[in-house]
């Protein structure tokens, strides 16, 4: 049996972090993935662009988007931030830029390009790497791992690193199989969900507006007139609900206001403007108009695709004069512009989960190394962690800083 100084399951960002570093601390390391290329998750991420982190340098403020697990974040954070993450990626090629609300994306280029500079990372510090390996069994011996048994044979080394992901897109190779290890070695488990997902709604007309972006729109969630959530940014109509950005960041909050009874998402087209100033734009559009078909006359307003169906929830005949639109009518579509109702008919699953929240309990890892507090050569890294953030980047700063992290330490034990 082949023995090394460090084995990391998972070659998706975080383990690919964890193998790289350790080996350029002169470790021999092996890396087991099982998809016949590492990162399959990252070509998918931020619509295929990458939001590789967030434009935060201050760790202390980059954690407050964690809520009470950011803390545990902090040192992972301290030792390889957000700072460090551009230098990485800009010292091998690829130029970094910040777009609205503090994402990072590469320049040119897209995540196939960021996968590219991790392959080469992964070559370039001298880490064996072994796809198309899955990992079926951990050998857990007088408290420590002994062996891992592969689909390619037993492998064995002073230390381990898991960083199998979490549940979220299981066809990337994400399908849980490091929650299983941890809890037989004794680590708690907190329940692992589906979050950052898109939310189902209890309307029919979406699938004729699909994946058509609404830029700077409030959404609301709401529950028997009280307001539990509301996010100002980016969304978008999906075959059966709404996703997007501020969506993907309410989901949460949605599934647990769920379990207390049915409840809408008020969807405000025009944040920016009340609805007497907004009446006031009607009105003017209205009279400019006079003599138009009103269903001509709002494409100055509402997207296109939008049209037909704000016509036909007003119930008002697209062929009517502009000028014979009633008050009744006028304040019903103010209505749906302002406080489009959507009910709510549930939350997506792990199969259009962003990320996975819950996974190995913080209380089990020593978060300064990132090491087990059961088993004495594990570590954990990435998405694995009960660690999860919003969307912009966060998620991945979890797998740069910890992998990072979780890759030094174990290679300080050889
Ligand atoms: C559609 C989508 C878009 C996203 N966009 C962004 C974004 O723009 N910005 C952001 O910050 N985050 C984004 N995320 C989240 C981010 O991709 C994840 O947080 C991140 O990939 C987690 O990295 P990881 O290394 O912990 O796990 P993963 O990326 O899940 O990698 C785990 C790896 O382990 C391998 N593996 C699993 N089990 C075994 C086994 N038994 N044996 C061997 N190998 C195994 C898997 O094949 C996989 O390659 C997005 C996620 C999705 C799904």
């Amino acid at each position: 049996m082949e023995n090394y100084d460090l084995i990391v399951v998972g070659g998706g960002p975080a383990g690919i972090f964890a193998a790289g570093f350790a080996a350029l601390q002169g470790s021999r390391v092996l890396l087991l993935e099982k998809n016949r290329r590492c990162g399959a998750k990252v070509l998918i991420t931020g619509k295929g662009r990458c939001n590789i982190t967030h434009a935060e340098e201050d760790p202390r403020r980059f954690i407050e988007a964690f809520g009470r697990q950011g803390k545990a974040f902090l040192t992972a954070l301290y030792a390889f931030g957000v700072d460090k993450v551009v230098e990485f990626f800009e010292e091998r090629g690829l130029k970094l830029k910040t777009e609205r609300g503090g994402r990072i994306f590469p320049e040119e280029g897209d995540a196939a390009s960021v996968q590219k500079v991790l392959d080469r990372f992964l070559q370039d510090s001298g880490v064996e790497l072994s796809t198309s390996c899955r990992v079926e069994k951990f050998r857990f011996e007088a408290g420590r791992v002994a062996s891992v048994l592969t689909t390619r044979g037993e492998f064995s080394a002073n230390s381990y690193i898991i960083a199998t992901g979490g549940l979220s897109y299981p066809e990337t190779g994400s399908t849980g199989d490091g929650y299983a290890w941890a809890e037989q070695a004794g680590h708690q488990l907190v329940l692992p969900q589906p979050a950052l997902v898109p939310i189902l709604l209890d309307v029919d007309w979406t699938a004729e507006v699909s994946n058509f972006n609404l830029k700077n729109v409030e959404v609301r969630v709401v529950r028997q007139e009280k307001v539990i959530a509301q996010r100002f940014g980016e969304a978008f109509f999906t075959r059966d609900g709404i996703g997007g950005p501020i969506i993907l960041d309410l989901s949460t909050s949605v599934r647990e206001a769920l379990k207390q009874g049915k409840l809408s998402l008020y969807l405000d087209l025009k944040p920016a403007l009340d609805t007497e100033t907004f009446d006031r734009r009607l009105q003017r559009e209205l009279a400019a108009q006079a003599n138009r078909n009103f269903g001509n006359s709002l494409e100055g307003l509402l997207p296109k695709a939008l049209i037909p169906i704000f016509l036909r929830l007003a119930s008002i005949d697209p062929q009517k004069k502009c000028h014979s639109i009633t008050r009744e009518e006028r304040q019903q579509l103010l209505g749906l512009f302002k406080n489009l109702e959507l009910p709510v008919a549930g939350v997506a699953g792990f199969k259009k989960a962003i990320i996975t929240s819950g996974g190995v309990a913080l209380k089990d890892i020593d978060m300064r190394s990132m090491r087990s507090r059961k088993i004495t050569n594990l570590y954990f890294a990435g998405e694995v962690i009960d660690l999860d953030g919003p969307t912009g980047g966060y998620n991945l700063q979890v797998c740069w800083s910890t992998g990072y992290l979780a890759g030094i330490s174990a290679a300080g034990d050889t």
